[in-house]
């Protein structure tokens, strides 16, 4: 069925409607109704057709939003929802089950007991979207918290406003509104939202904001998911396919404009191969922009001016020299994926997180060196990418971690929509997706029981203590 829905303009929520709306999700949550297996996928099967139904318009706001491409838009935003639906579907009556606990969980002594793991929903939650992926980064968490059988409250970001509305209208219209709402806004409404108890707050977005929304969840001892940003790096050495590095790693830099928390920041290269590397990229990107990159449909824009005027100032700001691209284009928030090569970890192409369509070329005399500048511009960051022979791949590995990695590629590791996900250390805490999703928002809760029968087994525990009661 192919609705029509009319889409209304951005609008803040009330402020103080905020306790209410918090209020409703937690008392439904008491209910216990969320608890029925059958009522969660009845929830999951509404927003797959709610997805469906709402493409038409899912694609019209993500390019009034970010300028994305229908493809883009059907293939990282769409399809991706409907697929987590349906793997959340077909999984759910198993991911649900208690588990049952045997050995060698659970010792000879106290097999005479009847050991589980029960999978409790955590309760109501708090999910904060950021504006790069504005459809996925916001609905495939809730897909998570559906599927655990929590209530949730939906706050997408205030920077891609028409997909904002969008999601509003839909789940409004398909969700059981008792149980799952949206709040849209800025810093005032999250604020308002920081200010009620949740049972798990899942926010995406910046590390600063993420610090402020980390230090408010633990005033009320709130766990949360923190999915982060970072400053990536890609390694390539003697034993790299250049060719294909470079049409890879530009192709990590123009999906979404390189909006792209994953896409690297930097790229360590052997000094011996700056040169033949440029004439590589140089001649992907005349392969993938035949006619331009501004000319090009497929290109995204940047999401607004402000974030224009970060990129700018960053290519301002730079020692560096324009090896790829260059070109802005204010009137439309359009910047060509840039590549710069610069000879200091201190330039602000090393040192600032790009989140756009340009990065950064560091040339460095040794893999040695290339692990430790990255280890020194970032401990942690959220990917990191590797182009070199077996072994050197495995050196990167082992001598750096990240949040997830991709050997001969960009981010591939994170383009599967039912492998886990997240960062480590200041890119991130938890995980989701696939069968994480429904663990981020489960409590895994141990039951025992212990038969009336057995009283003698465990009758050594009761004062007065006797140790040759131990001998039994
Ligand atoms: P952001 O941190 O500015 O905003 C994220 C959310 O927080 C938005 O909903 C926003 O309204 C809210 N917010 C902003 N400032 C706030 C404040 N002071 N107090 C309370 N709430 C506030 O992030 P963004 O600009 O939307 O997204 C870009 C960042 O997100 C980048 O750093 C990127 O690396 C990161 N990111 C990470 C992932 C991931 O999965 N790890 C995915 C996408 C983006």
């Amino acid at each position: 069925m192919a609705t029509n829905g009319k889409i209304a303009d951005f609008e803040h929520t009330a402020l103080d409607a905020i306790p209410g709306i918090a209020s409703t999700a937690r008392g439904t949550f008491r209910t216990h109704k969320t608890k029925n297996l059958e009522w969660r996928k009845a929830q999951l099967r509404k927003l797959y057709w709610a997805v469906e139904d709402y493409t038409p318009q899912l694609v019209a706001a993500l390019k009034d939003d970010l300028g994305k491409s229908d493809f883009e838009a059907t293939l990282t935003e769409i399809d991706w929802m409907k697929k987590d639906c349906m793997f959340m579907l077909d999984h759910l009556d198993k991911f649900a089950k208690d588990d049952k606990l045997g050995a060698p969980a659970v010792p000879l002594t106290y097999s005479f007991m009847s050991w589980r793991v029960r999978k409790e929903p955590l309760g109501t939650v708090l999910i904060i979207g950021p504006y790069n992926f504005p459809i996925q980064l916001l609905l495939a968490p809730l897909v998570g918290a559906i599927a655990a059988g929590c209530t949730a409250v939906l706050k997408p970001s205030e920077l891609t406003p028409k997909c904002a509305m969008v999601m509003k209208t839909f789940l409004a219209e398909r969700l059981d509104n008792s149980a799952f709402a949206v709040v849209n806004g800025a810093i005032p409404e999250t604020n308002a939202l920081m200010n009620e108890k949740w049972d798990k707050i899942f926010f995406t977005g910046s590390a600063p904001v993420g610090t402020i929304i980390a230090k408010k969840a633990a005033e009320t001892l709130t766990p949360v998911v923190l999915e982060l940003g970072g400053k990536n790096p890609a390694f390539i050495t003697k034993n790299a396919n250049l060719a294909l590095a470079a049409k890879r790693l530009l192709w990590g830099k123009t999906v979404n404009a390189g909006q792209v928390c994953l896409s690297q920041n930097y790229i360590l290269i052997h000094k011996d191969l700056v040169d033949t590397f440029i004439t590589h990229l140089n001649a992907a990107y005349k392969e993938m922009f035949p006619k331009g990159a501004q000319a090009s449909p497929d290109l995204g824009r940047i999401v607004n001016k402000r974030h224009f005027l970060r990129l700018k100032k960053m290519l301002d700001d730079t020692q560096g020299k324009i090896v790829m691209g260059g070109s802005l284009d204010e009137t439309e928030n359009f910047i060509e994926p840039t590549a710069v090569l610069v000879n200091s970890v201190n330039d602000s192409m090393m040192q600032e997180e790009s989140f756009g369509p340009i990065f950064c070329i560091y040339p460095v005399n040794t893999l040695d060196e290339a692990v430790s500048t990255a280890n020194l511009v970032h401990r942690t960051p959220l990917s990191l990418f590797s182009f070199g022979s077996k072994a050197e791949n495995e050196k990167v590995l082992n001598e750096m971690t990240s949040g997830g990695a991709t050997l001969n590629d960009a981010f591939f590791h994170a383009s599967v929509n039912t492998i886990p996900f997240g960062g480590v250390g200041d890119s991130g805490w938890g995980a989701y997706r696939g069968k994480a999703s429904f663990d981020a928002f489960t409590h895994f809760r141990t039951v025992s029981e212990t038969p009336s029968w057995s009283e003698k087994l465990i009758a050594v525990r009761y004062m007065p203590f006797d140790y040759k009661k131990l001998k039994l």
